[in-house]
């Protein structure tokens, strides 16, 4: 068996392992198979090359992104459009069975986007539901996961002579996405794989056990002991430990972290964020991570300590949603849409009609259009005005008028609205991950501008969705494989010492 690193070497996230049972000279020989492990993009290498304003270019296709090594040089695995158009020919057959995804965040799923549409991704339902929503509400290119979208293709115009492009929904081709229950084995060729739940900052995530006749292999995915599913990563030690592995790829974001926090859990930070805002009379701005429903919980009931509401956008509100119609999923654990402590926000858009403060002109007669008139929904994407027809649907004049019932949700993006709402006395929470890389710092250095122009204290309060240095330690003796591979981490030598305890530590080599 072949292991190929193709990302996540000596970085954080970007994880692409190959785990190759395949002999590609021998094309009779398919009842053996090729899986990968995640298919995601490293932030730090994109970032090397592209920012904001400087992007890879759709008309390459893979191309730009195979020039500087952010995909591997791997034939058989890419779309056949992208292909196509950049005068590559594309295999019949895709070479490998399939991808098994921990998690549906960016560093960990993005690049699956570029992968032939019939390369089955594997994905527990709640990764689907987050991913469908994050497509179905962005705009930004290569980032379909769920869908493609057929590029670069003509067909025939359905009256009159010539050619047509091929857009919207005709263009659209389902990605083949395999919905796999955790704890129930199922077979890929000659693996049979599990997918065990751990925690980690957002719903669905899981570690993947693989065997057969050669290895029993775990991957951890990104996994903590501290979050609200803490249960989860204590089963899946036990279970790991009774699967026995030989070969263990492990993350090791923090690796390098053992000192004592005041914010450690979940609880700590309900716990400080309750006191600090008990007393307080101007708005809560809050910005917590969109996926981080275990934060959402968080901060629904520290609204519910301070007989506050708070006060999500729509997109959250579409991922609650999708969650609250799934049986299968225990969405007991996050609030309901309709709960006394929720409201949806929504912003000023395209006219900014919302608040029945604003006027257009009929011919030269300028009117204030009503907030209940139906032009005021034509503001809004279609995906998001049935939030808009509910009870708990508020715009800026509600925080404006009422800052003491409020947590305000704001995301980096969301700042300009501040100057609609023009809060007083009011604090911002910071519940994101402390700024790691440049761009981030200019970020961050933005959000303090527009906190000091309104005069905003900051209150930092975050926990990490990664396990300790110690934790993670201890979790690999007690899993006890023959080889450990250090993954998603920049301290991979702190792995060493469990040498100490005869683990063989194998740093691989990354390939392209
Ligand atoms: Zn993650």
């Amino acid at each position: 068996m072949s292991l190929n690193f193709y990302g996540g070497v000596n970085k954080i996230g970007g994880n692409k392992i190959l785990v190759d049972n395949k002999d590609h000279s021998n094309s009779s020989e398919n009842n053996i198979s090729s899986l990968f492990l995640d298919f995601g993009m490293s932030f730090s290498k994109a970032g090397d090359y592209f920012s904001e304003f400087l992007q890879p270019r759709k008309l390459n296709g893979i191309m730009d992104f195979i020039e500087l090594g952010l995909l591997p040089k791997i034939k058989g695995i890419y779309r056949e459009d992208y292909l196509k158009h950049c005068g590559i020919n594309s295999y019949k057959e895709p070479v490998v069975d399939g991808v098994l995804l921990s998690h549906a965040h960016m560093d960990h799923c993005s690049h699956i986007h570029h992968l032939r549409e019939d390369i089955p991704i594997f994905m527990r339902k709640e990764s689907e539901i987050i991913l469908q929503v994050l497509e179905d509400t962005g705009k930004t290119s290569f980032s379909e996961i769920m869908n493609t979208k057929k590029s670069f293709h003509y067909v025939p115009k359905k009256r009159g002579e010539g050619y047509k492009k091929l857009t919207g929904d005709e263009a659209k081709i389902k990605r083949t996405i395999e919905t796999i229950k955790p704890y129930s084995p199922f077979e890929i060729n000659d693996f049979k794989v599990t997918s065990i739940p751990v925690d980690h900052s957002l719903p669905g995530a899981c570690a993947y056990f693989l065997e057969n006749d050669n290895e029993t292999i775990v991957y951890s995915g990104d996994i903590r002991f501290h979050g609200r599913n803490q249960e989860y990563s204590n089963k899946f030690l036990t279970e790991a430990q009774k699967f026995n592995p030989t070969t263990m790829f492990c993350e090791g974001t923090r690796i390098n972290e053992d000192t004592e926090k005041k914010i450690e859990t979940e609880e700590d930070i309900e716990f400080e964020a309750t006191n600090t805002i008990k007393n307080h009379e101007g708005l809560i701005i809050v910005n917590y991570p969109i996926r981080d429903l275990d934060r959402l919980v968080t901060f629904h009931n520290i609204a519910k300590n301070t007989d506050r509401i708070l006060a999500i956008n729509s997109k959250q509100a579409y991922i609650l949603k999708l969650l609250e119609n799934e049986k299968d999923i225990e969405t007991n654990k996050y609030p309901k849409l309709k709960d006394p402590n929720i409201a949806v926000y929504f912003p000023r858009k395209k006219q900014g009609l919302i608040s029945g403060e604003h006027c257009v002109a009929y011919d030269d007669d300028w009117k204030i259009i009503d907030s209940e008139d139906d032009e005021v929904k034509k503001d809004y994407e279609t995906w998001e005005r049935e939030f808009l027809d509910e009870d708990n649907a508020i715009n800026y004049t509600n925080l404006k008028e009422d800052p003491k019932k409020y947590i305000f949700r704001c995301d980096f993006f969301e700042l300009n609205q501040l100057i609609d709402i023009k809060p007083e006395n009011g604090l911002y929470i910071h519940s994101i991950t402390e700024p790691f890389n440049e761009e981030m710092g200019f970020d961050f250095k933005r959000v303090e501008n527009w906190l000091n122009h309104f005069n905003l204290p900051i209150y930092k309060m975050h926990v990490s969705g990664h396990g300790k240095g110690k934790e993670i330690l201890n979790m690999i003796r007690e899993i006890n494989p023959e080889k450990i591979y250090p993954i998603h981490t920049e301290h991979a030598k702190l792995f060493d010492i469990l040498r100490d305890d005869g683990i063989t530590v194998i740093h691989p080599e990354l390939k392209s």
